[in-house]
């Protein structure tokens, strides 16, 4: 589908107005241009300022098409702030014109960020009522009430679990990435190499790892800095050796400050082929708080399609394999939208998920991400549309609602089929606290291991520092110390030294 958009004369509402459309089509080529294309799409669209009101007009010729949207206008400090508002009123009338054009309602209205309930958690901490922030939402972004019922859900169980959630900018949580798997998925974009035949890679990087462990964590010992959770991702964290992963936690509770004290302590186990009665037992004694066994699907043809290498069967075994070891807060991971699949494999899914009963489920929405293998391959793969997509969704609501499980996390992504979220449910209590700290962007996050990013966060300015350690094992190696030192040095400037008492 090719866009153009007429009249505005201004290079800044591009990535904007793009970003919307994307919410419609999917290869979407969106050009600002006084220049009209045969066959294209032709959106005029003007602004007017008077006074302390602004209003957008768009217009679309064939059929006939119209949209206004006025807005109070407050001139700002720069101008790059006052356009906020420009493009606000534009982007209104942009959806409003194409939601009419296609007759599909956005849902989540001109929003396209990956977090929509950092903007309740903005409100909440001005101190703005419920039906006034109810009111913003709907007026600034056009986001439906059920969207709003399903965020007002999440902040309220976020805050429930973290009550001091606005107030952890004096600690930091840690993620640590271990970046090998078994065999590579698909549909994956992580920091993943299989493992097989680089032994010799794992043991170069894990020296690595140990490092920065252990020089973060004698900064953070000497700064006084706690730390809240850690939660090792990957990758599989489980798919090294279970004397490895022994020598890591080891590592772990001797080089970081206190981590008796620390709230959660996370793995990923996610591939049930890494699960072994050691590893769990090497879990166990270094008592790790929960983790994570993915099904994905629980349809073996899927999980070929896909390349995951590990039977059903195998999921349902180590599921209960991990329970006779003890663990008690599991998370699985359920993908709507895998290849060939539709409501009746997720209702399926969903049915062996019930058997199973983990402490929380994880439901994606497949998307495209640049990267992986389905993208490069779309035609090999077969993909449920829009509505069964969105069947899907409201299906797995349902049996969650229905189970008891409570929505507590949410985060959009871009090229998401169906433009819709994934969304992390568990039972009430039993809620992951690094995936709220994370979504929500309340507090630095340390990232250590390869492709493992790191956030600064500056509580006085808002300002988001991102740091990301390179992704492949090699380029790890050999510039761990340097990242290491880099980190550190963001920390120095985000934590600055207490003044020595007289
Ligand atoms: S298990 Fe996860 S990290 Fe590993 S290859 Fe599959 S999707 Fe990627």
């Amino acid at each position: 589908m090719t866009i153009i958009v007429k009249g505005l004369n201004d290079q800044r509402y591009e990535r904007t107005l793009q970003l919307i459309a994307n919410l419609f089509y999917e290869d979407t080529k969106l050009t600002i241009s006084d220049e009209v294309e045969e066959d294209a799409l032709v959106v005029s669209i003007k602004t007017d300022i008077e006074g302390n009101k602004i209003t957008a007009y768009a217009e679309l010729e064939d059929p006939v098409l119209t949209a206004k949207r006025s807005a109070q206008y407050i001139e700002k400090e720069t101008e790059k702030e006052s356009f906020k508002q420009n493009k606000n009123a534009v982007s209104h009338v942009f959806l409003s014109i194409l939601q009419e054009y296609t007759g599909i309602t956005q849902k989540w209205g001109v929003l396209t960020g990956i977090r929509p309930t950092k903007l309740m958690h903005k409100q909440k901490m001005l101190g703005t009522s419920v039906i006034d922030t109810r009111t913003h939402l709907k007026q600034q972004y056009l986001i439906t009430d059920e969207k709003i019922d399903l965020m007002e859900q999440i902040v309220g169980r976020q805050l429930k679990m973290i009550p001091d959630l606005y107030e952890l900018q004096d600690e930091v949580s840690i993620y640590i990435g271990i970046p090998f798997c078994p065999t590579k998925c698909a549909y994956c974009t992580f920091p993943a190499f299989a493992i097989q035949g680089k032994l010799g890679k794992v043991s170069a990087f894990l020296a690595g790892l140990h490092y920065e462990i252990q020089e973060t964590g004698r900064w953070l010992k000497e700064r006084g800095v706690k730390i809240t959770t850690i939660y090792f991702g990957g990758g599989t964290p489980t798919a090294i050796t279970a004397e490895e992963m022994d020598a890591l936690y080891d590592e772990m509770y001797r080089s970081f400050p206190d981590v008796k004290t620390v709230r959660e302590v996370t793995v990923e186990a996610g591939r049930p082929d890494t699960i072994s009665p050691d590893k769990l037992d090497v879990l166990n004694k270094w008592e790790i708080d929960r983790i994570s066994i993915n099904p994905q699907s629980y349809t073996d043809e899927t999980l070929k399609a896909i390349g995951r290498h590990h039977t059903v069967q195998e999921t349902i075994d180590k599921f209960h394999l991990s329970r006779e070891h003890g663990m008690n807060n599991i998370n699985m991971d359920l993908i709507i939208g895998l290849p060939n699949e539709g409501v009746s494999e997720l209702q399926h899914s969903l049915n062996e998920t019930e058997k199973l009963m983990p402490e929380s489920v994880t439901v994606h929405t497949l998307s495209f991400k640049r990267a992986s293998e389905m993208t490069l391959n779309r035609d090999k793969y077969k993909v449920a549309d829009r509505n069964e997509v969105e069947k899907m969704m409201n299906l797995a609501q349902e049996w969650t609602n229905d189970q008891g499980y409570v929505p507590y996390y949410l985060y959009r992504q871009k090229n998401i089929l169906g433009n819709l979220e994934n969304v992390g449910y568990a039972m009430p209590g039993e809620e992951s606290l690094y995936n709220i700290i994370i979504m929500e962007e309340v507090q630095t996050i340390v990232g250590l291991g390869c492709g493992a990013a790191s956030k600064f966060i500056d509580h006085a300015t808002g300002k988001i520092t991102h740091f990301s350690n390179p992704k492949d094992p090699k380029s790890y190696n050999d510039g761990f110390m340097d990242y290491t030192k880099k980190k550190i040095d963001y920390l120095e400037a985000l934590f600055p030294k207490k003044a020595q008492k007289s």
